[in-house]
């Protein structure tokens, strides 16, 4: 059945920055057969699609002259155990935050270190959210998604994800092609906490804490997410606005002779990480305001709406941030959020 469509729609709420928008068009879908119709809808035919869930990673810059689909499927339900892992499926349409709190009461642990991320649950593979040292791809199983080209749903293992460092196949090949309707988690049967992760550390120390039980470990995970970022609810934002840069051991060598205080993350195979946020301060931004756009005073990361910025100056921010950086250290940082 065709969902309501909504023309002229506003987005403010809908996004996370809460910026100004209208869609278009705007719909609400619940079930696969619902995007077949509106695949068979003559008037969409032909337009841009934007696939919302939480609108916490994305920031619009202007008005959408295309079809914005909510995707609000629900549901969680156990589907099996694979020997090691429990699978549970969860609509994509459910909270994120919500979803792992409630397997943490049914004693299904392994995604605490991911709590209080906004947003829904059909997004979390799109980019492979990680925080704290752990990421979507080692607690996924597969997804249902609809896709526009066949028509028809397909499932997805982790291969055909093609997860990486913030990135998926979604954000590349398949861009706009398919839609998550559903993903189905691998819950470790044998929980073991990860806990390595400095911030981590140091709060669980502060907290007397030793082994964390995973309900300790979530509540760690949000007091500290709590103090460093803001809410979206009081400030604007879609947390980290760019992702950090990794560089090779010789370009972090180079670096690390003119800025000896560079903050870095060695990986495996030889590459370093770098803390994004160390440069945009070490680049002066830190706490900048421009107009009503802003980079955040506790972490320089996040780009912040202070109250009625347009997509268009944050965006104005966002270049600067990435010319200063460029400028300063040769580095050019990518946005980790979707420019839409
Ligand atoms: C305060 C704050 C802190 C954050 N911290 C983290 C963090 O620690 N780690 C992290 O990884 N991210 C973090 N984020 C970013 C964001 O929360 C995640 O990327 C989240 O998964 C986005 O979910 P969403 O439903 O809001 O997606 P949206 O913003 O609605 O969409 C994001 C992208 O995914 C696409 N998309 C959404 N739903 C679907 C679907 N069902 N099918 C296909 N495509 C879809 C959209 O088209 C868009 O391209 C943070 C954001 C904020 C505001």
């Amino acid at each position: 059945m065709l969902p309501t469509l909504h023309e002229r729609f506003p987005l403010r709420e809908f996004n996370t920055f809460g910026v100004e928008a209208r869609a278009r068009y705007f719909c609400r879908v619940r079930a696969a057969g619902e995007l077949a119709a509106l695949a068979a809808e003559p008037k969409l035919d032909g337009l841009p699609r934007l696939v919302l869930g939480g609108g916490s990673n994305l920031l619009l810059t202007g008005d959408f002259d295309g079809l914005v689909i909510k995707v609000e499927v629900p549901g969680l339900r156990e589907v099996g155990d694979s020997g090691e892992n429990w699978h549970v499926e969860v609509g994509a349409g459910e909270n994120w935050h919500d979803t792992v709190e409630r397997l943490l009461a049914m004693g299904r642990a392994g995604l605490e270190n991911l709590a209080l991320i906004p947003g829904n649950c059909g997004a979390a593979p799109i980019q492979n959210i990680g925080a704290y040292g752990i990421e979507l791809a080692e607690r996924f199983d597969s997804l249902v998604a609809w896709d526009f080209e066949a028509n028809q749903t397909v499932r997805m293992s982790a291969a055909d994800c093609d997860f990486g460092y913030r990135d998926s196949v979604f954000k590349r090949q398949l861009a706009g092609r398919r839609i998550v309707l559903s993903i189905t988690l691998a819950l470790p049967k044998r929980w073991e906490p990860v806990a390595g992760y400095a911030d981590v550390a140091h709060e669980l120390k502060a907290r007397g804490i030793g082994r964390p039980a995973a309900r300790e470990l979530f509540d760690a995970v949000v007091a500290i997410r709590r103090r460093k970022l803001p809410d979206p609810a009081t400030v604007g934002n879609a947390g980290s606005f760019f992702k950090n840069p990794i560089v090779t051991r010789d370009e972090h060598r180079a670096l690390i002779a003119h800025h000896p205080s560079l903050v870095g993350y060695p990986l495996p195979g030889g590459r370093v990480k770098l803390a994004a946020a160390w440069l945009i301060d070490a680049a002066g931004l830190k706490g900048a305001t421009r107009g009503r756009a802003g980079v955040y005073e506790k972490q320089a990361l996040v780009l912040v709406n202070r109250g009625g910025a347009t997509g268009a100056e944050i965006l104005a921010l966002a270049r600067e941030v990435q010319d200063k950086v460029a400028e300063k250290f040769g580095l050019w940082l990518e946005p980790e959020l979707v420019i839409v």
